[in-house]
């Protein structure tokens, strides 16, 4: 190949770098740290417009991965698409779910360290869909250990069969996931995926017995009635019309357009198998599927257990009669505590199927795992509850981990190069967890304390209580506290609280309800005699003998919170913030004030100036040299002095003062880089 002088370089590059820039004003930067005005949130939100018109839509902060949904096919996806960014660093390309799917393998590779991943985002930002491209992206480029050949496929089809137990068409997202769920894949010492684990969170249990307008009850029920062969359902004595099942059709809407039930249907039979399902476990999800009869059990003991409660009082049992509403109520909480405990004994079948298997686990010495976490984003609903409260104490839990690990690992990157550390100023959300989460005093304890006290108590009750208790503190309102010092008009059923990422109010309606998430006993003792064998295996006889009180739903979940930051602190974190650009699930709509809503709540503002607080860019020595050294006489064609003169050389070359860069021991490090290192996808795009 004939090699081109130095001239012809130098004038190509600068054309090149050029047309870039005029380029940039249509695209925008690929890296929010390039933004001149990085605390500009109009800044912020204009970028994000422009390289949504251009379909570019992912863009970096730093290491973190912003992601708008397209609501249409791109075709970015592909194998040729997963091959360009294998072994590419992140900068060179544009940015892409794959090039952070990658540099998560390599990293752990390399550095033999767990990683996780996680994706945030409000419901319909595409997280889903994210955590299933990054799933894809391993099981097609890892190598595969022929032991366990299958296990890319079961991880994968596990997928539609949790999806069509856990997710539902909801207002927002016609495929809603209704649970929150961290996944752990396990690599051997090759890189093969040899294991996984599913951990699941607070299934939205609720929308057994009840769905807004507009909304469905969980897929799997409308799957079996369009799918299912008609003798299946003869068997289980189902009709095949949804409109004949009350639980079916309260949200008033059993067929929706995007979705195809019956094609469904199949994908979930067909992959049941591939996980491990025997066809005896089959028939009895199906029989499940059907709440209303064939439980199992016997019919006039179970009508019997829903109509009368049996309690225990000084030592006897009394059996008294519950009314209409009561007995209704029973039936309810039946409903949802089968297809909860099913939901559970589904993922842990998931689980054993995924497992390790003892000799390879014994072989796989040296392997390493990535974790994806899928979990509902912070919620600002119109009216919020319990759910909200969780899910939005969750998120807060997030964000204190974000800060610990995002520091953390600044701080040990400027050890590992030598460099001085520089203090970051932060709103540190501790004092907000500890408002929920502490014992005795917090929010959390407060209502179990509620819900166990005998006697009167109510939801509004409990409201007083948290007034009496946490009344004083800064981020806490009710309507009696604020004395007209808010602008927002509070309900005398509400509280507030003032989080990280905003204000939320919280309707106390259910709170004790919710949290108690009670079962007759003599429910659960009828439940415990089912033949079927999911139910019998998910109601146990020590349950109904066991007199203790199982912990409340709140106190579960911020266990269940507990562990999971404590799995995700051993590990080293990659970051996916998804957005959503309309409320219509329409492409090419980009509605600022949603956009707005959800970049505050992400909380990427805040993200971005703590990038920018130190050091926006950092490359090693080589990558920047290698990148940039035709743009300076001495460093081009080659450099042949040590690598950091090198570096030394072009940076003053281009431009940079002493104090705006520094030089560690394998980086360069700069403060805030300029446009021109922003070139590697405006000459992507067409
Ligand atoms: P979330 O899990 O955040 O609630 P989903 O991942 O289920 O949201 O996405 C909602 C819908 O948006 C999907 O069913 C799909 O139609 C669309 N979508 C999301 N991400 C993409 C993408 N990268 N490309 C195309 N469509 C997408
Ligand atoms: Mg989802």
């Amino acid at each position: 190949m004939k090699a081109l002088g130095k001239v012809d370089i130098e004038g190509r590059v600068r054309l090149v770098m050029e047309g870039a820039l005029t380029a940039r004003d249509r695209v925008g930067v690929q890296d929010f740290v390039l933004l001149e005005n990085y605390n500009s949130e109009a800044a912020f939100i204009e970028n994000l417009r422009r390289r949504f018109r251009e379909n570019l839509i992912y863009t970096y902060i730093g290491s973190v991965l912003v992601s708008m949904n397209p609501y249409k096919e791109l075709e970015i996806y592909s194998k040729q698409q997963m091959d360009r960014y294998r072994g590419v660093s992140f900068y060179e390309i544009s940015p892409h779910i794959y090039a952070l799917s990658d540099n998560t393998y390599r990293a752990m590779r390399t550095e033999r360290k767990d990683q996780c991943i996680l994706i945030s985002g409000e419901s319909g930002a595409g997280k889903t869909e994210a955590s299933k491209k990054i799933l894809l992206y391993y099981a097609v480029t890892c190598p595969t250990n022929d032991r366990m050949a299958a296990l890319g496929d079961r991880l994968l089809q596990s997928n539609p069969v949790l999806e069509a137990f856990g997710n539902a068409k909801t207002l927002r997202n016609d495929n809603s996931s209704r649970f929150g769920k961290y996944m752990d894949v396990q690599f051997d010492f090759r890189g093969a995926p040899v294991g996984g684990h599913i951990l699941n969170y607070l299934l939205e249990k609720s929308r057994v017995v009840h769905q807004n307008h507009g909304e469905r009850n969980f897929h799997i029920f409308y799957q079996l009635l369009d799918g299912g062969e008609d003798d299946q359902l003869n068997t289980l004595n189902l009709e095949r019309n949804p409109q004949n099942y009350r639980y079916l059709v309260k949200g008033n809407c059993p067929r929706v357009s995007s979705i195809s039930d019956k094609n469904n249907w199949k994908v979930v039979m067909k992959a049941l198998p591939v996980i491990g399902f025997t066809e005896e476990e089959v028939f009895a999800i199906n029989n499940i599927s059907n709440l209303a009869r064939l439980l199992g059990v016997d019919g006039s003991a179970l009508r019997e257990a829903l109509t009368h409660k049996k309690l225990t009082a000084k030592g006897e049992e009394m059996i008294t009669p519950l009314n209409f509403e009561q007995a209704e109520a029973a039936r309810d909480a039946l409903a949802k505590a089968v297809y909860g405990r099913t939901f559970t004994w589904l993922v842990e079948k998931i689980n054993q199927s995924l497992a390790l298997k003892d000799e390879i686990y014994h072989s796989s010495k040296g392997s390493s795992v990535i974790g994806l976490l899928d979990i509902y984003g912070f919620e600002v609903l119109q009216h919020n509850s319990f759910e909200q409260f969780c899910i939005n104490y969750c998120n807060e839990k997030l964000q204190q981990l974000f800060i610990e690990l995002t520091l953390r690992s600044e701080q040990e990157e400027y050890e590992t190069e030598g460099i001085a550390w520089e203090t970051v100023q932060y709103f540190d959300n501790k004092i907000i967890c500890d408002l929920i989460e502490e014992k005795h005093k917090g929010i959390i304890s407060i209502l179990d304390e509620e819900c166990l006290r005998p006697g009167e108590t109510c939801d509004v009750s409990f409201l007083e209580k948290l007034e009496d208790t946490v009344g004083g503190h800064p981020h806490f309102v009710t309507h009696k506290l604020a004395n007209g010092k808010t602008r927002r008009v509070m309900s005398r059923e509400e509280f507030r609280l003032l989080h990280y990422a905003g204000e939320v109010n919280y309707n106390v309606n259910g709170f004790l309800d919710k949290n108690n998430d009670l079962l007759n006993r003599n429910l659960k003792e009828v439940m415990c005699q089912s033949d079927n064998q999911i139910l019998s295996h998910c109601f146990r006889r020590e349950e109904v003998i066991d007199q203790k009180r199982p912990e409340m739903a709140a106190t579960q979940f911020k266990n269940s919170l507990m562990k999971l930051t404590e799995i995700l602190r051993s590990k080293e974190p990659s970051y996916v913030r998804c957005i959503k650009p309309n409320d219509a699930k329409q492409p090419g709509r980009f509605d600022e004030v949603l956009v707005r809503h959800q970049v505050k709540y992400l909380g990427l503002m805040e993200n971005l100036r703590v990038r920018r607080a130190g050091f926006a860019y950092r490359r090693r020595f080589e990558a920047f040299l290698q990148r940039y050294k035709p743009l300076c006489p001495e460093t081009w064609p080659n450099w042949h002095g040590r690598l950091a003169d090198g570096v030394l050389t072009l940076v003053k070359h281009l431009g940079y003062k002493d104090e705006e860069y520094k030089l560690g021991r394998s980086k360069i490090f700069i403060r805030f880089p300029k446009t021109l290192f922003n070139t590697e996808d405006v000459l992507e795009a067409k």
